[in-house]
């Protein structure tokens, strides 16, 4: 039969219509296929070999025959080595006409014409029966059907079927079984074949940078293998991320499932980089024992094991979707996900790890609190008060963006104090980055010395004009923890002018007593629990507030635990931050009147600070609805809940109730201690 084909000439470009014979597509396919280079593969036929040799004696032993059905025979090659062997029948399987026919002649060249039957179908068309290809499932499953990707020629469905219907159970396979392994790595080479990189130009006007779109970038690729002879990459042009582990093996002597799935390792990456490509390569156990291994490990793998050149066996080079800066020792976890014929990869962190320091100084309310602009804006208007053109700023408080505003609002040196290392973290970095993204690299100075190890070197031998601090401390838990900025300013005293403005200049403790909607909870006895006496443990647990808890104040967000107010909130103490920590003790003592009807669960307490003459910002109480005595609380601090031992329930009275008080901070340990009375 003659058919025309058309095809566009690829010099002329035009279109051209040829007669071909109906061999033209296999001759095509022959001149292109591999066998060739397969058969000139020494490293593999030896192991098939030894591999086949050791199946048909298994067998043997068993006193079985050794019925062979080999898939994809191509020459006969592996049947004629098993009938050599001694297997009893051999059944080769060969979809490609003119190769089934060439294996023909071939078997029967080599005398193995009464020993190997070879069938021209593809094998999931093979039929067992006494009337069909073959008389019954055989018992050595033999194949050579993977390529660079070890499943692409659709090794897995022919698997899949063939332990359905042709071969018994518990059969012997030859390859026993397939492992694919992995390594990820960095390489600039490697990822030029997946990605545009900047193009840099030099214009008549200064450089230009041609950048790919995003959706490029941010593009995954098509999904076909990259297969290259990796031996060919000098190690130079690649940075090894992990050690090779491996991604998943299929054993061919039981049932293969072909059906999409997945597998995980997890990595431990032996340096910090980019993951940007994994490399993968398999290797073949021809026996259950894996004692014959023929494997396409690169050079650096095994370096002292001799290299068998092939080109129908290569490597695969599959790149992420995004190129992923991973940390030495930073676990993560890569996924093979693969379907019937492919496989893809993907990498995941183990659990997220924060690499740029800021998610370590700050916490999740902290990034709130930055990220609250009318904050933010109650600080640029008190910092535009008080800086002046000359003005000489230190700033102390932890992971703060006041140097910034005070550089931007024109302060003329701008220093800060932080933490040189919190756990395995440097601050500083962040700073650097920080500085770095918005310009400002050697305007602002970080001394990563402690307040009371300041030295005029540190402030250039300055005097500091203007102390700013928001408060805020990492170590802080409660309120007045922050108070810490005063004896910070204690501290360096010594470095401040004589006219020096302190921001914030005072600060002061305000209490208010409520009723809890829910927490007080878990604060009361239980008594009985579904019937059950329970008060063994109400007495445990009261016993054990009574010996310190009960007499201090806990921390706790009350924007997540509505209350309501029984009292007008309270100013209790102030703290001046213009002067120095006093040696004496704060102390003060008073009474509120309880004005709404309510439990009286207990007080809480928070910070105010004043930044300026009339700008003040509150941690604790925002808004109070006075009706009801509804209760608004910054949603970015923790307050202080005093919980007291007993609970009155006060009515509306003509004479109200009070509940009197005793607050007591003492300089020297930084203690609030507090006792209520109702
Ligand atoms: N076994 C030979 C040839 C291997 S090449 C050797 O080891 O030297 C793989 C051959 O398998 C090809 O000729 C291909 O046409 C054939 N083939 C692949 N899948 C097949 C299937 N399911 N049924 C029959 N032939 C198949």
């Amino acid at each position: 039969m003659k058919t025309f084909c058309g095809r566009a000439n690829p010099t002329t470009g035009s279109m051209e219509w040829l007669e071909e014979g109906e061999d033209y597509d296999y001759h095509q396919e022959i001149a292109r296929s591999r066998y060739a280079d397969m058969l000139h593969d020494k490293d593999r036929n030896v192991k098939y070999y030894q591999g086949i040799r050791a199946a048909v004696s298994r067998v043997k032993e068993r006193g079985e025959k050794a019925i062979v059905l080999d898939i994809g025979t191509g020459t006969g090659l592996l049947s004629m080595m098993a009938a050599s062997a001694g297997a009893d029948f051999c059944y080769a399987i060969e979809v490609f006409k003119p190769m089934a026919n060439a294996a023909v002649k071939i078997v029967e060249k080599n005398g193995f014409s009464d020993k190997i039957k070879v069938i021209n179908k593809h094998s999931t068309e093979v039929i067992v029966g006494p009337d069909g290809d073959m008389q019954c499932r055989a018992n050595i499953l033999v194949t050579e059907l993977f390529d660079t990707e070890l499943i692409g020629e659709g090794a897995l469905p022919t698997y899949e079927h063939a332990h359905k219907y042709l071969v018994q159970e518990g059969c012997e396979a030859v390859p026993h079984r397939a492992t694919v392994y992995v390594q990820l790595v960095e390489s600039r080479r490697m990822w030029s074949w997946k990605k545009l990189f900047p193009v840099h130009v030099e214009a008549e006007d200064g450089e230009k940078i041609l950048l790919p779109p995003s959706e490029m970038e941010n593009c995954p690729g098509v999904p076909s293998v990259c297969d290259i002879q990796l031996n060919q990459m000098p190690s130079s042009d690649f940075s090894t991320l992990s050690d090779v582990v491996k991604m998943f093996s299929v054993d061919f002597s039981k049932p293969v499932q072909s059906a999409s799935t997945y597998y995980r390792v997890q990595l431990e990456p032996v340096k910090s980089g980019k993951a940007q490509i994994v490399l993968s390569w398999w290797d073949i156990d021809m026996d259950p024992s894996g004692m014959i291994n023929c494997s396409m490990a690169p050079y650096w793998v095994k370096p002292t094991s001799a290299l068998q050149w092939r080109d129908h066996w290569m490597q695969c080079v599959y790149f992420l979707p995004r190129e992923e800066p991973v940390l030495q020792a930073e676990k993560l976890y890569l996924t093979a996900c693969r379907d019937e014929y492919s496989v893809w990869y993907n990498l995941q962190k183990a659990s997220p790890v924060c690499r740029c320091c800021a998610h370590v100084l700050w916490n999740r309310p902290r990034f709130g609190e930055l990220n609250d602009q009318n904050r933010t804006r109650q600080y640029i208007k008190s910092l535009r008060k008080v800086l002046k053109p000359d003005s000489v700023c230190l700033c102390i408080s932890d992971g703060s963006l006041l140097p910034v505003l005070a550089h931007y609002l024109g302060a003329k040196q701008v220093q800060c104090m932080q933490p040189s290392r919190i756990d395995l973290y440097h601050p500083h970095e962040l700073w650097q980055a920080f500085f770095k993204a918005n310009n400002l690299e050697d305007k602002i100075k970080i001394i990563e010395a402690r307040p009371e190890l300041l030295k005029p070197s540190h402030l250039e031998d300055k005097k500091i004009s203007v102390l700013v601090g928001e408060p805020f401390f990492t170590t802080s838990l409660l309120p007045w923890h922050n108070l810490y900025f005063w004896y910070a300013r204690t501290a360096v005293s010594a470095h401040l002018a004589s006219n020096v403005t302190v921001l914030p200049q005072s600060a002061s403790l305000h209490m208010m007593v409520v009723e809890f909607q829910d927490l007080w909870r878990i604060r009361s006895p239980c008594g009985t629990c579904e019937g059950f006496d329970v008060r063994t443990m109400d007495d445990m647990i009261k016993d054990s507030l009574n010996f310190r808890e009960s007499k201090e104040a806990e921390p706790h967000p009350l924007w997540e635990y509505p209350c309501k107010s029984l009292s007008e909130p309270q100013e209790v103490l102030t703290f001046d931050f213009t002067k120095t920590v006093p040696q004496h003790c704060l102390s003060t003592e008073g009474s509120v009147k309880l004005l709404r009807k309510g439990k009286s669960h207990g007080a809480v307490l928070w910070m105010e600070y004043h930044l300026a003459a009339d700008i003040s910002v509150s941690t604790g109480l925002m808004q109070l609805s006075n009706e009801k005595g509804n209760c608004e609380w910054n949603p970015h601090c923790k307050q202080a809940v005093y919980f007291f031992s007993s609970v009155i329930e006060s009515e509306i009275l003509s004479d109200p109730t009070a509940v009197t008080y005793a607050i007591n901070f003492d300089t020297k340990t930084g203690e609030i201690a507090m006792d209520f009375k109702l």
